[in-house]
């Protein structure tokens, strides 16, 4: 640049070069792409996506939080994507073309089931609801066009326990993968690669980034994709492209799944993670294990508290002893049970809807494993497009309330639910207590 370069080009170009600093904090490449030194540089990107060109293709500050999240999962690589719903839909058309079939199971977030039911069917894939912690019903419901199994770690609103071991055990003897929705365990409770499942997905919205400020989601490939096993399975993973070139199982050997959703699935479709959001999931996850550790022990002792009040007909949190999954959970779940769980009050909805009202230090919200408390009413939010049967079998009743415990004091937890419950109409239900 000289004194005569006009004022519009330096206001573009003037210190744009790159400090060399090292930070220690990870540093936020807001940028939509990345200088080339020279042509063959330029050239050799295109062709092996070696290194970073543009940011939906790649960007540091996301590689960084995925090859994070990769080792804490136990799995070979992670994509980052732009929210849990998108690491969701992009897992299953990873593995599913049209005229497929997906296992699922009943117990799914809502948007998840949403997109089963509205989307993919639209696109001529068929989908088996099944009973997540029936064996029976997973194996029975396998089709020869059967290309995946889908359940959540821990679900919403009963807290049932995946038995991944057994579950990933029956697809693989067909050849067919298991995929888990693990945002309500996180990896600092729970690992489904170490149990047997091929692709781990998350809502980093949750508590990944644990803060509640931003949206994220993340897919986590195994790398154990085996060719001579199920490569009739998947014809995108094991023709040769279209130029004759070698195809995925040929050029990336057990890696082809993983490498398929980062080159041909994710970045076409196109959720691609905004740096700065890559950001905050990766500071978040500095503090998962403390996070996680505090929510699950706060957890415990509401739910307990809960357990103890007469207006409170059931409580599902596995990490009672009184749930039916309990000995499951003390498997997979050695750390703590997570924060996320639903308690029903004999009150029905009008007791519900009180305590949700009344509550100060918990939120009333959606949304969950946040470092703040949140409380929800689920028959009437998450879980209204259910019917009335779909949502009994869930464990949503009128009465029923889902929490998600933070981080704060345990004790003022208590007391802001004492207060609430202690200013029930004096008529409030309560159940019925059997006296042996
Ligand atoms: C929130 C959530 C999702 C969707 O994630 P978003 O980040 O909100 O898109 C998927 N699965 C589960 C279990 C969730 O709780």
């Amino acid at each position: 640049m000289t004194e005569s370069t006009g004022f519009t080009t330096r206001q573009v170009h003037i210190a744009d070069e790159t400090v060399s600093a090292e930070p220690r904090a990870l540093p936020i490449y807001l940028t939509a792409g990345f200088r080339f030194t020279d042509v063959e540089h330029s050239a050799d990107h295109f062709g092996t996506g070696a290194g970073f060109g543009y940011s939906r293709t790649g960007n540091p500050t996301v590689d960084a939080v995925e090859r994070r999240l990769a080792s804490l999962e136990g799995g070979d690589q992670a994509i980052l994507v732009a929210s849990g719903q998108a690491a969701v839909v992009c897992a299953l058309l990873s593995l599913l073309s049209s005229g497929d079939h997906l296992v699922a199971a009943t117990q799914i977030y809502e948007g998840t089931r949403g997109a089963i039911i509205h989307n993919l069917e639209r696109l001529g894939i068929e989908t088996t609801f099944v009973d997540a912690t029936s064996i029976d019903e997973w194996r029975a419901a396998i089709r020869p066009n059967t290309k995946a199994f889908f359940a959540e770690s821990l679900s919403n609103a009963r807290n049932d326990v995946l038995d991944v071991a057994a579950v990933s055990g029956i697809g693989d003897e067909r050849g067919i993968p298991l995929i888990v929705d693990s945002t309500f365990t996180t990896p600092y409770l729970l690992r489904p690669i170490e149990h047997g499942a091929a692709v781990v997905v998350h809502s980093a919205s949750k508590f990944l980034a644990g803060q509640g400020s931003v949206l994220g989601g993340v897919i986590v490939d195994d790398g154990r994709f085996d060719a001579a096993k199920s490569g009739h399975l998947y014809p995108h993973l094991t023709t040769a492209d279209r130029l004759g070139g070698p195809s995925y199982a040929e050029k990336y050997g057990r890696r082809a799944r993983g490498q398929y959703i980062r080159e041909s699935v994710v970045p076409r479709l196109g959720p691609t993670p905004s740096p700065l959001n890559a950001f905050f999931i990766g500071q978040g996850i500095e503090t998962l294990s403390l996070r996680v550790e505090r929510q699950s022990a706060n957890a415990l002792a509401v739910a307990e508290w809960l357990a103890a009040r007469p207006e409170v007909v059931g409580v599902d949190y596995v990490g009672l002893p009184s749930h039916p999954h309990h000995a499951l959970a003390e498997r997979y779940l050695p750390r703590g049970s997570g924060s996320v769980f639903t308690f029903t009050l004999a009150g029905g909805k009008a007791a519900a809807s009180h305590i949700a009202e009344s509550v100060e230090i918990i939120t009333h919200m959606t949304h969950l494993g946040d470092v703040r408390s949140l409380i929800l009413h689920p028959a009437s939010t998450s879980h209204a497009g259910r019917t009335e049967a779909e949502r009994e079998e869930a464990g949503v009743f009128p009465g029923t309330l889902r929490v998600s415990i933070g981080i704060e004091d345990v004790d003022d937890l208590l007391r802001d639910l004492g207060r609430a419950f202690d200013s029930l109409p004096a008529s409030t239900p309560q159940r019925e207590v059997v006296v042996l």
